[in-house]
């Protein structure tokens, strides 16, 4: 008598623990209705447990991904085992408000979800339990450490300057195109290109001027390029285009337009307006590099004899 009395009160404390615990507790029979629906779903859903009952859980909740999550329901009545899903792969299964939306950082709960099974005195699975976990904070963490981070890579590989790729970062994107070049072939080009005459303007003006040159000079580079084309600032004065899937003569067309855009822009500069020019060299890659400073070296050649021949100029490689 006295261990009945015992049982039944350590199973009321147990409905009661699971109705107050901060875990969303559903359970479902084979038709997908409601049978058991605590108040963390009452709390968070508005759905009373009076509504819910008996109810088919994705008639309540439409917004739920209704396909997968019964192919997941089916695979626990079948395989007797359980089944997970996380916040990463589906971030918001119920569309609940999060607890801290004036952080606005999160307007909407982060869950992941555990669908157990649950077995009737014959051994078999009669029901499925959902729980679902709040993991909103685990989340938010996540994430702001991801854009932290995200943020700090752009940050390692941006000149700060001219806001192009440092010469670090590009001569990288230079090596993969290259390998890439090499193992599969195809075309790529390389424009290097050095303002002309550049001493005299820091020399005349000052070099917090000349640095604003610089500065435009990468921002007219930043809007003229394609997604893939990749923009470095490769020395002092000196700019390095890599141009994937382009030929010499396509390359030829952008590094003309790009020369004609800096010597038609007037810099202003501390009401001072400045012109300059620039001189190109274009290489294309070609199967006798056998590595990617061979093809900055044909690049840098052809920039010379833009130098040599009288600035303000653009020259080809070429091929051998
Ligand atoms: P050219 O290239 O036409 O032969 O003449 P140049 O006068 O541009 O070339 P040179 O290589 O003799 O000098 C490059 C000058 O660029 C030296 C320096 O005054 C300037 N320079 C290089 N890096 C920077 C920089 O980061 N900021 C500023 N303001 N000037 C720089
Ligand atoms: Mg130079
Ligand atoms: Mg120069």
């Amino acid at each position: 008598m006295v261990d009945s009395i015992k049982h039944n009160d350590s199973l009321h404390w147990m409905m009661q623990m699971l109705q107050t615990i901060e875990v969303g507790l559903v359970v479902l029979n084979r038709q997908g209705q409601v049978q058991l629906w605590n108040s963390f779903m009452e709390n968070h859903s508005g759905v009373r447990v009076s509504t819910a009952r008996e109810r088919n859980l994705f008639e309540l909740f439409p917004e739920l991904p209704r396909d997968w999550m019964e192919r997941k329901i089916n695979a626990v009545f079948k395989l007797k085992s359980r089944a997970y899903s996380t916040w990463e792969q589906r971030p918001h299964l119920f569309r609940f408000q999060s607890a801290r939306p004036l952080t606005s950082q999160a307007p909407l709960m982060f869950q992941n979800l555990t669908l157990t099974p649950l077995l009737g005195s014959d051994g078999e699975v009669s029901h499925v339990c959902m729980l679902i976990y709040d993991v909103t904070d685990i989340a938010i963490n996540k994430l702001g450490l991801e854009s932290a981070n995200d943020a700090l890579e752009t940050l390692s590989q941006t000149d700060r300057l001219s806001g192009l790729f440092n010469r670090g970062h590009w001569e990288e994107c230079l090596v993969d195109e290259f390998h890439r070049l090499t193992r599969y072939r195809g075309t790529g080009s390389l424009i290097l290109f050095d303002i002309d005459h550049f001493k005299p303007v820091n020399d005349n003006y000052g070099h917090h001027v000349g640095d604003q040159v610089i500065k435009d000079i990468g921002s007219i580079i930043g809007g003229s390029l394609r997604d893939t084309d990749k923009a470095g600032r490769y020395g002092g004065e000196e700019f390095a285009i890599l141009l994937p899937e382009t030929d010499a003569p396509a390359a030829l067309l952008l590094a003309e337009r790009l020369r004609k855009q800096i010597e038609s822009h007037t810099f202003k500069v501390e009401g001072i307006a400045i012109n300059v020019t620039v001189s190109l060299g274009i290489a294309e890659f070609e199967a006798r590099f056998s590595n990617h400073v061979q093809w900055i070296e044909a690049a840098d050649k052809a920039l010379y004899s833009s130098k040599h021949c009288g600035r303000n100029r653009t020259s080809l490689s070429s091929k051998t």
